[in-house]
């Protein structure tokens, strides 16, 4: 084999496993190392930048930045102490005074130089802007200039995008819920922070009329803060914060973008509230459409159970219950029976007869008024209950509708009825009545048909 082969294949072996090897073992300057042993650190975190640093339900500080610190402090055996701090200037005056050595969650600042030094960012964000649910994507930040911005006082987002975009209109707020809130009322266009914080804050809050927008090219990035004097421990943090490899960065990430519904955070119970309100409304959509149906099919039933299909007037059973409730009140009832319907459907079929019936029943309906209730008794016999009617009144009806169908044009020719007239008198009842009726008929016919007898003739 090639002497130059074996001495490469040699080169990329040890270089694989050097390399290889250095992820694992971080080396340290004996300097670092004691500093390491003899310190504790003194660690102060701010609990009001979520999901970086944030109170939860326990009264706990986690987040991002916690997560990172706890995986660097553990990899580097940092012997530490945590505290928390309520007030951000309160924490920034205790590491320029040397009380507290180091803060996880910032993002480089010269200002801060006279009194801090920064580490490498550990991780960044792009910076994002939320609008209403219904707005467009906004590609790039450009597209927010001439627009209302709401931002957080001097949050690093409002510090990077005020200097690349000047022609947004900022309007400066204390906090991104802030933002949020004046967004989701409509008083501003956008509200802008680094992706996860908006995302946070969406979910959490219950902002459903929101959205993330966009992202701009510009990001944010998060580092630890450490006292000035304390430069070893910013280049110990350094090494580790090269080897932090990316499953560990997406490893803690996952866990804060994924919008969380913690069974007792506001917005599970919201969800929760607004569900149920949405399915009782459902509920009662749905019975008040099948009550609708309902109603409407029975009253379709009750009109079937009660109408002549044929001719659509009242059925024998409308006029019984119509009968029995006007008994013992002033009325008279006219009984109505073509002559000589039997030849007109020999003559011209059954069919024609209908017509016949229909037609007739056509022309009571339009020559009575709404007082007179008719109906077909049977056959192409109708019955006519004129309530507070007399028996002259009604005969003047009946000579009326006699004239009437002796004078329609039936095409296939003259067609003429006779008619039975009866009053209800006090010592009478229906059936008397209508007995009265049927004899005055069977009279009119005797007497050659297309007339009209009154029962107080007989
Ligand atoms: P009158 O003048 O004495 O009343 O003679 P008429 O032929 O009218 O009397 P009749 O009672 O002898 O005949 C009635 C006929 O009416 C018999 C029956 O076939 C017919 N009819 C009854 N109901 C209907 C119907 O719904 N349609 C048709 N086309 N005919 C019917
Ligand atoms: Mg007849
Ligand atoms: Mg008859």
């Amino acid at each position: 084999m090639n002497k130059k082969i074996v001495i490469f294949i040699f080169l990329i072996l040890y270089n694989f496993l050097i390399a290889n090897d250095s992820v694992n073992h971080i080396q340290l300057t004996p300097k670092e190392d004691k500093f390491l042993k003899e310190t504790k650190i003194k660690v102060i975190i701010s609990d009001k930048w979520a999901p970086i640093s944030i109170k939860n339900d326990e009264k706990e500080v986690v987040g991002i930045a916690i997560d990172f610190w706890n995986l660097i402090k553990e990899r580097a055996n940092i012997n530490s102490e945590i505290k928390n701090s309520e007030d951000w200037n309160l924490l920034l005056n205790s590491i320029k005074n040397k009380e507290n050595d180091i803060t996880i969650s910032t993002s480089y600042d010269k200002n801060k130089l006279s009194y801090a030094i920064f580490t490498d960012p550990y991780i960044s964000f792009p910076i994002a802007f939320a609008t209403l649910f219904n707005k467009r994507f906004i590609p790039d930040a450009s597209f927010l200039e001439n627009k209302k911005v709401a931002v957080g006082d001097n949050f690093s987002a409002y510090n990077i995008l005020k200097e690349h975009y000047p022609k947004i209109n900022f309007v400066i707020v204390k906090n991104t819920k802030e933002a949020l809130e004046l967004l989701s009322a409509g008083k501003v266009d956008a509200a802008v922070d680094i992706l996860p914080s908006l995302a946070h804050l969406i979910s959490v809050n219950g902002y459903y009329n929101l959205k993330i927008a966009g992202t701009s090219k510009y990001e944010v990035p998060i580092s630890f803060m450490i006292r000035k004097d304390y430069k070893l421990l910013q280049s110990i943090i350094n090494k580790y914060i090269a080897q932090l490899s990316q499953e560990d960065k997406n490893n803690i990430i996952k866990q804060w973008l994924v919008v969380k519904f913690d069974k007792s955070s506001q917005s599970y119970k919201y969800i929760i509230q607004i569900s149920l309100v949405i399915l009782i409304l459902l509920i009662i959509l749905f019975y008040f459409f099948k009550q609708k149906d309902l109603k409407r099919y029975n009253k379709e039933l009750k009109k079937l159970a009660i109408t002549d299909t044929l001719t659509e007037l009242h059925n024998r059973r409308k006029l019984d219950e119509l009968l029995n409730k006007i008994k013992n009140k002033k009325f008279s009832l006219i009984l109505l029976d073509i002559d000589h319907f039997k030849e007109i459907n020999d003559t011209y079929g059954h069919l024609e007869g209908d017509k016949v019936l229909i037609t007739i029943s056509k022309l009571l309906k339009e020559n009575l008024n709404k007082n007179d209730e008719i109906g077909r008794w049977g056959g192409e016999e109708f019955l006519i209950i004129c309530k507070n009617t007399t028996e002259k009144e009604a005969s003047i009806i009946s000579l009326r509708l006699k004239n009437i169908i002796e004078n329609h044009d039936f095409k296939i020719r003259k067609i003429t009825a006779s008619f039975g007239v009866s009053e209800a008198k006090k010592n009478l009842d229906i059936k008397d009545i209508l007995s009265n009726a049927d004899i005055a008929l069977y009279k009119a016919k005797e007497l050659g048909r297309n007339q009209v007898v009154l029962g107080s003739s007989l």
